[in-house]
């Protein structure tokens, strides 16, 4: 897979199949943030999460086009709106939504509206180590002449303007993130694909000027692949709308649909008093979240040979009450003398992403906490025979 080691690539997914019939000696595959943790969840929720599409349906290019966005459904955007009211998360008000194929279209999007057409050369753009390890390899696999992967915010020197990328919880992580370059400069991506109460407590409604969220972290439909951005600007909010129109002219009706569907059903087990049988999708991703968190903590405890990060407590205005992170990866470190973990652990048939994708030490990798029970449940019990 070289360097281009994005988040989808599926040829490696599929060794796990469905993650069912997996022996004690199976391959385990957690270099990917595939959220089949889910299932369960919407399995449960059957036809309440149900559409159907008929087959005259839904054929138009245009979803409205009064919309600056012209290819949003307006069902899609009042979910977006309510559900982000519903959890406090972001600011909403006065905030154009653009609709993307996934948030990895978005981001491309951005990188190409706060890009000064006419520079001279292609605007830098860092993102604080350890980095999400897509970030470099989209940034450049067309070799723009508008931007340019320039690594490490931390040590981003140069006096021009930059676009930094904070992603907040921090993917690979788990951190919550401010912008580290800080110069009048900047413009600022939030990537905030994680900021959801079963990863981390929702310590306030963010307020940024770029802010990119997605289906596949919140509810787990990364197959959907429906992602929005909450810009404030109009300018850029026209520009990243034309970036799509040239790209793919628009998202799938069908996937904005299911997604808002999706939206509906997590709002409405908050509403009535939670008597509609609907079961708090939050709650339930919290709970299985903070279990698997414990049993790894338990298993790195037993094994002795690695370390992961601790996370402070906080208030989460959404839970009302105070609590740690449980994030959708974990960070995992080697203390003993093992100098690239990845293959170590691909040695006890575990397969993780190196610390070196996200700009790091090649003793620390990523390992995805939100696959199937099967698939976890193995992880665990084999890491805490590892010594
Ligand atoms: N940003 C971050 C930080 C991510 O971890 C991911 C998915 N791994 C994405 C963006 C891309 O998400 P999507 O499926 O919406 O393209």
């Amino acid at each position: 897979m070289g360097s281009l080691k994005a988040e989808t690539s599926i040829s490696k997914g599929r060794c796990n199949g469905t993650g069912k019939n997996l022996s004690p000696d199976s391959l385990i595959n957690l270099d990917h943030g595939d959220p089949t943790m889910y299932e369960s969840f919407w399995r449960e929720m059957g036809e309440k999460s149900t559409i159907v599409i008929l087959g005259w349906q839904l054929m138009s290019y245009f979803s409205d086009v009064r919309n600056l966005c012209w290819f949003l459904e307006p069902e899609l955007a009042k979910e977006i709106r309510k559900l982000h009211q519903l959890v406090g998360n972001a600011e909403i008000n006065d905030r154009h939504i653009i609709v993307g194929n996934g948030s990895s279209q978005l981001f491309q999007a951005a990188l190409y509206a706060l890009s000064p057409p006419d520079a001279s050369e292609p605007i830098s753009v860092v993102s604080a180590v350890p980095y999400y390890s897509s970030y470099p390899p989209v940034t450049d696999y067309l070799r723009s002449e508008l931007y340019r992967w320039a690594g490490d915010a931390y040590t981003f020197k140069k006096d021009a303007p930059y676009i930094e990328l904070v992603t907040s919880p921090n993917n690979p992580d788990g951190f919550t993130r401010e912008a580290v370059v800080n110069r009048s400069r900047g413009k600022m991506v939030h990537d905030l694909a994680y900021y959801w109460p079963q990863y981390t407590p929702i310590t306030s409604a963010v307020d940024h000027d770029l802010m990119l969220f997605t289906v596949s972290k919140c509810t787990g439909h990364a197959g959907t692949r429906i992602g929005w951005a909450l810009v404030k600007d109009r300018e850029v909010a026209i520009k990243m709308t034309k970036f799509i129109e040239l790209n793919t002219i628009g998202v799938s009706k069908d996937s904005q649909l299911r997604a808002a569907k999706i939206l509906n059903t997590v709002c409405e087990g908050y509403e009535g008093g939670n008597t509609n049988g609907v079961m708090r999708f939050f709650e339930y991703g919290r709970r299985l979240m903070t279990e698997r968190w414990e049993r790894l903590r338990e298993a790195v405890r037993k094994s002795t040979l690695f370390s992961l990060p601790e996370f402070q407590f906080e208030f989460c205005n959404f839970d009302r009450e105070i609590r740690s992170a449980h994030p959708a990866f974990a960070w995992l470190k080697c203390e003993g003398d093992i100098e690239d973990l990845e293959m170590f652990l691909r040695s006890h048939k575990v397969l993780t992403r190196s610390g070196k994708h996200f700009g790091a030490d090649p003793r620390y990798v990523r390992a995805s906490m939100i696959d199937r029970d099967e698939t976890f449940d193995l992880f665990v019990q084999r890491l805490s025979t590892i010594h």
